[in-house]
């Protein structure tokens, strides 16, 4: 019997996740999942999806429906930083070997011609996994691929193209069925190999994947969970007892330079949106999440 595979479509519904040039990161994660979903399915693997649709999923709900029932989950998101970062990056767990996640970006990186920014990991302390897909999915393998930067022309450019972002796809499709002992095969003459399509726009971008070893410093949201939040207001910052900015829900407030260890999701509140945190001794509160007024460190 083959092994299953979940497919995560990152973000949903009130969370967009990043975006660039009009694109909300969640749209291209679903389109790319139910992509490989359908192509999984016809290659005759057990696969499944957290959603197949444009809705929202809380932490837990998006856990739940993942930890230690499957054999490998793969989280597809966009990245988004300063306009100027790009490539590919996969994160695997502190518990897992690196060997699937360097795999699928190698592949990536082969198939799409995008540079290689890096496959990692990383703890928020020893042992405990930074990333809560990580960190809460228990004993199957996700592996959180980022395809690339949504905010970075370049990259941008290069999924708008139908046959880099299906190959993109298949690329990943690839590696899970070498994962899982499955036969791949091509979609016929359907994928064009992103080579030609560089050939065709006359660069060579698709010959030697570059290196660039940047921090991962993106602003996709999986990657604000588990920071430290600090205020960088020259006044004092209000923060809140629940989802609000209404005078009678303000809780207290940071001095410049204070703030919350732990920063637990964002969530629209009104026209903006709050970070939810948690004070070192576990109480929660509601705070901006505009970066005029708070940074994560
Ligand atoms: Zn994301």
């Amino acid at each position: 019997m083959s092994k299953t595979v979940i497919i995560d479509a990152g973000h949903g519904g009130a969370d967009s996740g990043a975006s660039g040039f009009g694109v909300q990161e969640k749209e291209w994660a679903l389109k790319i999942s139910l992509y490989q979903y359908e192509r999984l399915k016809e290659l005759g693997a057990q696969v499944y999806m957290t959603r197949q649709s444009d809705h929202s999923l809380n932490h837990m709900q998006r856990v739940s429906k993942i930890k230690d029932q499957y054999d490998v989950c793969l989280s597809n998101h966009w990245n988004a930083f300063n306009g100027a970062a790009r490539g590919v990056e996969t994160i695997y767990s502190v518990r897992a070997q690196p060997a699937f996640a360097e795999d699928l970006a190698r592949r990536l990186v082969s198939a799409t011609g995008l540079p290689l920014r890096r496959a990692f990991s990383r703890e928020i302390k020893k042992g405990v996994d930074y990333y809560f897909m990580h960190r809460l999915t228990g004993r199957t393998e996700t592996v959180i691929i980022e395809y690339g930067f949504i905010d970075n022309r370049e990259d941008h450019q290069l999924y708008l193209n139908e046959d880099v972002f299906t190959a993109a796809a298949e690329a990943v499709i690839e590696g899970v069925c070498s994962k899982v002992n499955i036969l791949y095969q091509s979609p016929a003459a359907r994928v064009k190999t992103a080579k030609s399509v560089n050939a065709a726009d006359g660069g060579d971008k698709g010959s030697t994947p570059v290196l660039i070893n940047q921090p991962h410093s993106g602003v996709c949201p999986d990657t604000y969970i588990g920071r430290r939040l600090r205020s960088v207001h020259e006044g004092k910052l209000r923060f809140y007892s629940k989802p609000s900015w209404q005078d009678k829900d303000v809780y207290g407030y940071l001095n410049k330079g204070l703030g919350f260890p732990v920063v637990m999701e964002k969530i629209p509140v009104g026209r903006g949106e709050q970070y939810k945190v948690r004070n070192s001794r576990g109480q929660i509160f509601y705070v901006t999440a505009s970066s005029r007024f708070v940074e994560l460190i």
